[in-house]
């Protein structure tokens, strides 16, 4: 902790968003970056609590002071060596992680403003990428062969971490490239696909072996390695049965912003194939980050209006009682892709779509009321008969994932990440990969 007043003499200031008029003409990251000093600045804010609730509450147990200090003292590469022990790739979770550091940073309880942990991230991996710290190694061979199935963020881990333990690593994806909803899910506008393609270059030289377009039948593993690591995520989306779901026009979230990522990549669809916000009135059903997802790309590819429903109420604004700090606070969140324009609405179920000539024309929604349930648990909901049709001739359907279901696997068939735990955070996955190739080794090496 090199400047003992800087939480108090600093303000905290994040980089902010390009303005919305410029950033809504195209898919470029809408995050700025602080120049080099107003960072260390920045960093200089840590307080170097005696418990640090950041570190407490990161998933990967990231050491958010020992990175800031070197931050503040221009010691990029320490930093970045901090950094690296316990996170593969913070240019992931630099960008788009939710931060549940800093909403248990201690500056957070005193000051509601905590230090700019996730910031301060981005800049040390890119500093270290820019000069040259990231440098691909190579790791002395231990002879045995461990299977990674899934090129999300978990499987990346896993092979990353078998891989520096000596394993030969072979990743198996179904899709034509890698990086599983890192690169078809998560827009560019929070993710360029770029900083995916430079890591798996650092890691392919490594030595990892990357097969695409391998789809692997689970109930029947590749043979010849030693282990193999599940990391499929969770391929199915919830869909909404009602009626009118066949009418034309309605699609999952995953079904636009999948084709919307290969489209920018340089593939071409049909016109018949194309699913475009262009000219429409979006209805979004869902009020989650893969809806806010939906509004920014229906904003982008120039919607008439963007309309995000969601059946849960409005959460609390500020601060919830009901999830002190060091929790992770329930409050309404308000995403890049909120602020560019879309109306929002709480407490509305659908009851059916309503169309012409076969094509979505509208929804109609019920507003609903949650009471609190007398055996405790998830409140009540009760439909409260006010109800109206929503124009849409766009239905994006953004209500999660189902939990995947697998066959009874051998031994030496490790699960993690999405496929294990149901959807969820980018840096759980990354947690999650690192514990299962901990236990691939464990089992492995029979430790
Ligand atoms: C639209 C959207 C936006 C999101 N935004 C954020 C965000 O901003 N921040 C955040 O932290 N999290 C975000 N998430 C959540 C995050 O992306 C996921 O939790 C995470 O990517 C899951 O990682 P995973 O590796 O377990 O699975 P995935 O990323 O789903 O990867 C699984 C991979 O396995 C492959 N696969 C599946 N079956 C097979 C098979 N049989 N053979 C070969 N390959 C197979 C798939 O093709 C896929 O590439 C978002 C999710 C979505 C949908
Ligand atoms: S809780 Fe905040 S102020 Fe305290 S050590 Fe962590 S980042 Fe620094």
């Amino acid at each position: 902790m090199g400047n003992p007043k800087a939480f108090l003499t600093i303000p905290r200031q994040e980089a902010g968003y390009r303005p919305v008029h410029d950033r809504i003409a195209d898919f470029g990251e809408v995050e700025q970056t602080l120049n080099v000093s107003d960072r260390r600045l920045q960093a200089s804010r840590c307080m170097d609590c005696g418990v640090p609730f950041c570190h407490w509450a990161c998933p990967l147990g990231n050491r958010p002071p020992e990175f800031q200090d070197a931050v503040f003292r221009g010691r990029w590469k320490e930093a970045y060596e901090i950094l690296s022990q316990t996170n593969d790739f913070p240019e992931f979770t630099g960008r788009i992680c939710p931060a549940l550091c800093e909403k248990s940073c201690v500056l957070k309880l005193s000051m509601d403003a905590p230090v700019t942990i996730r910031e301060d991230e981005c800049a040390v991996i890119e500093t270290a990428f820019q000069e040259g710290y990231v440098q691909p190694r190579q790791y002395e061979r231990n002879g045995k062969k461990v299977a990674v199935i899934g090129s999300g963020p978990t499987g990346l881990a896993a092979a990353n971490q078998l891989n520096q333990k000596g394993y030969e690593v072979t990743v198996f994806e179904k899709q034509e490239y890698v990086g599983g909803l890192l690169r078809f899910g998560i827009p560019n506008f929070k993710l360029q696909k770029g900083i995916i393609n430079r890591r798996i270059q650092v890691m392919e030289t490594e030595g990892i072996v990357f097969q695409t377009n391998a789809d692997i039948d689970l109930n029947h593993l590749p043979e010849g390695f030693d282990a193999y690591c599940i990391c499929t995520g969770t391929p199915e989306a919830r869909d909404l049965k009602i009626p009118g779901r066949d009418l034309k026009g309605i699609h999952f979230a995953m079904e636009m912003l999948a084709q919307q990522n290969r489209v920018l990549a340089g593939q071409t669809f049909s016109k018949e194939e194309r699913i475009s916000a262009k000219g429409k009135h979006v209805l979004v059903i869902g009020g989650g980050d893969t809806g806010s997802d939906c509004i920014g790309t229906s904003n982008r590819q120039g919607a008439v209006s963007v309309t995000q429903i969601e059946i849960m109420p409005k959460p609390p604004v500020g601060q919830n009682p009901a999830t002190p700090w060091p929790q992770w606070p329930v409050v309404l969140k308000t995403s890049s892709s909120h602020e560019e324009g879309c109306e929002r609405r709480w407490s509305l179920t659908s009851n059916q779509f309503i169309g012409e000539n076969g094509h979505v024309t509208g929804v109609e929604v019920e507003e609903v009321e949650w009471v609190p349930n007398p055996e405790g648990g998830r409140p009540i909901m009760r439909p409260t008969g006010k109800k109206e049709i929503l124009k849409a001739d766009l239905v994006l359907l953004a209500m999660g994932f189902l939990k995947p279901e697998h066959p009874a696997y051998a031994e030496n068939v490790f699960l993690a990440g999405d496929a294990a735990t149901g959807a969820s955070l980018v840096v759980k996955c990354i947690a999650g990969g690192r514990k299962a190739a901990a236990d691939i080794d464990a089992y492995l090496t029979g430790k």
